[in-house]
């Protein structure tokens, strides 16, 4: 019993170990041998681990505890007791081999311990303020990530372009690092280079993986991606606004992102470049319209459009791609108005806008005016009730009278507030569109048209190698004028002012479409009058 027992010295640091005042498993080797030394004690085997201890299952621990348990009793070097147990399991296993003497002594270079009755209650205390410690770090570690969030800071290691910096528990710019970063947007928003060029370039500089190799097409798309870039900072996917300094401004990784997304999405191109597919039905069967390539019998190639025929029979013929333009480009004619004359509109919507805009602002204050006089009056009535100048029978008369007008004026100043304007931009649109149909009913740029088609035209269909679509009344409106609105013009010089005959037939379509987008009934009811049906 008296004999000096020889040591077994365990050293362990996990990765994940929240706590910094934890020496790495070097130092603490060095440490306890140091104390070895100090204390004339003899090294039998030393065991390190990195692993945690806050769940049992260690196998180093497990080894070194075989070894105790078979052998004839020897001591325990540790630099605390929670490098040895942060579980109860494990730090029960501890205490008995104490028990059992296969433990002669514990010694820790940071917690004086001595195998007395008093001693062991101590450890037991260690091991259990070790437990209590474990169970309370996960929700530490939520509560200083949520302090982080808090206070903007970041979490982690810097990415690349910042470095941490302890003082201020943030991240800040790298003098050059930052800048490459700042370079490598600059270079990529030119537009001119891949992910590997882009990786080329930046080994160039010496950013290069851990295999001193151009960084990874992937590595390349985190970096143009990542927002921390912005100032934001990245938590369980979500971003959040950090307060350390930008590298990149807005613009620049806006314009970046721009060159990403398209260079993603490769469209595909001219093999199957039908322009016209997935926009018309058939008008007799109902079936999609497809495209298809043929040669003619002199040897060219053309596209041409027909119906799908997968809903049964049909007898609808095919039509070459130049022809259904044609056919899709006079339609639109029909709709569109020169460029004088919704230049002129847009000119009259802004004087309409600004008149409405100021009476309507005087008649907002007016009611808000006469809401705080209701309000007052009631602030009076109540109080007279209170002071006993009225009896209760004529205050609540004269309250219910004074509600029932704060609500109708409150419910007036709730529906000015949803009512205001609310044709101003559906008119502006449908003039641009109007213009936008004048210029590509003379364009040859098919997928624009398409698109554009998509946009203004209600069910889309082909009859008779025609190309067939409705359009919004107030377009509608404006077809029905065209016939008389164009020999109106045709005596004035493109470029020209207006003449009051246009004018007066212009602006007979544009109230019509105001009436329209402000009250889509009302003007319908209208022109159904007008037209005497
Ligand atoms: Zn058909």
């Amino acid at each position: 019993m008296n004999i000096k027992p020889k040591y077994f010295l365990y050293a362990r640091k996990s990765t994940e170990d929240d706590d910094r005042q934890v020496m790495s498993i070097e130092a603490q080797l060095f440490e306890l041998r140091e104390f070895a030394r100090r204390e004339n004690f003899e090294i039998l085997e030393e065991f390190q681990e990195a692993k945690s201890a806050k769940t049992p299952g260690r196998e180093i621990f497990g080894e070194m505890m075989a070894k105790v348990e078979k052998s004839d009793g020897v001591g325990i070097l540790a630099w605390h007791p929670d490098r040895l147990a942060r579980n109860s399991i494990d730090g029960g296993r501890i205490i008995y081999a104490v028990d059992t003497h296969k433990i002669l002594s514990l010694r820790f270079s940071t917690f004086w311990f001595e195998p007395t009755p008093q001693g062991l209650f101590m450890l037991q205390v260690a091991f259990g303020q070790s437990k209590y410690y474990s169970d309370n770090l996960a929700e530490n570690i939520k509560r200083g990530i949520r302090q982080k969030l808090r206070r903007k800071e970041w979490l982690g290691l810097a990415p690349f372009g910042y470095q941490n910096n302890p003082l201020k528990r943030n991240i800040e710019p790298h003098s050059t690092e930052a800048r490459i970063v700042k370079f490598a947007f600059e270079e990529y928003a030119k537009g001119g280079h891949s992910f590997v060029s882009l990786a080329q370039f930046l080994a160039d500089l010496g950013v290069v993986s851990k295999n001193r190799t151009p960084l990874a097409k992937v590595s390349i798309k985190r970096l143009l991606t990542n927002k921390a870039y912005l100032g934001f900072l990245k938590h369980k996917g979500e971003w959040f606004d950090g307060n350390f300094e930008p590298i990149i401004s807005p613009a620049l990784f806006e314009a970046v992102e721009k060159i990403l997304k398209t260079k993603e999405r490769p469209r595909r191109r001219a093999k199957h470049d039908f322009p016209f597919t997935g926009l018309f039905r058939c008008a007799e069967c109902g079936s999609m319209i497809s495209a298809q390539w043929a040669v003619n019998r002199w040897g060219t190639k053309y596209r041409y459009y027909r119906c799908s025929k997968k809903r049964g029979r049909c007898s609808q013929p095919y039509i070459q791609e130049a022809e259904l333009a044609r056919k899709i480009k006079s339609r639109l004619q029909t709709i569109s108005l020169c460029d004088e004359m919704t230049n002129w509109m847009l000119n009259e919507m802004k004087k309409w806008e600004r008149e409405e805009t100021s009476a309507s602002q005087s008649e907002f204050q007016n009611l808000s005016e006469n809401i705080k006089t209701a309000e007052a009056k009631m602030e009076k009535l109540v109080s007279a009730y209170l002071d006993g100048d009225i009896p209760k029978a004529t205050y609540l008369k004269k309250k219910d009278e004074v509600l029932l007008v704060s609500a109708v004026l409150e419910q007036k100043k709730k529906d000015f507030e949803n009512g205001r304007k609310n044709w101003v931009e559906p008119l502006r649109e449908w003039i641009l569109d109007t213009k936008q149909a004048d210029f590509l009913s003379k364009s040859e740029n098919y997928h624009e048209i398409k698109t554009f088609v998509q946009k203004i035209g209600t069910n889309p269909r082909v009859r008779n190698k025609s190309a067939v679509f409705d359009f919004c009344p107030a377009s509608q409106f404006a077809a029905k004028r065209q016939t008389i609105l164009r020999s109106a013009a045709a005596s004035r010089p493109r470029g020209a002012t207006l003449s009051n005959r246009e004018v007066s037939i212009g602006g007979d379509i544009l109230h019509f479409a105001r009436t329209f987008f402000a009250c889509p009934t009302e003007a319908l009811k209208r022109r159904r009058e007008r037209n005497g049906n």
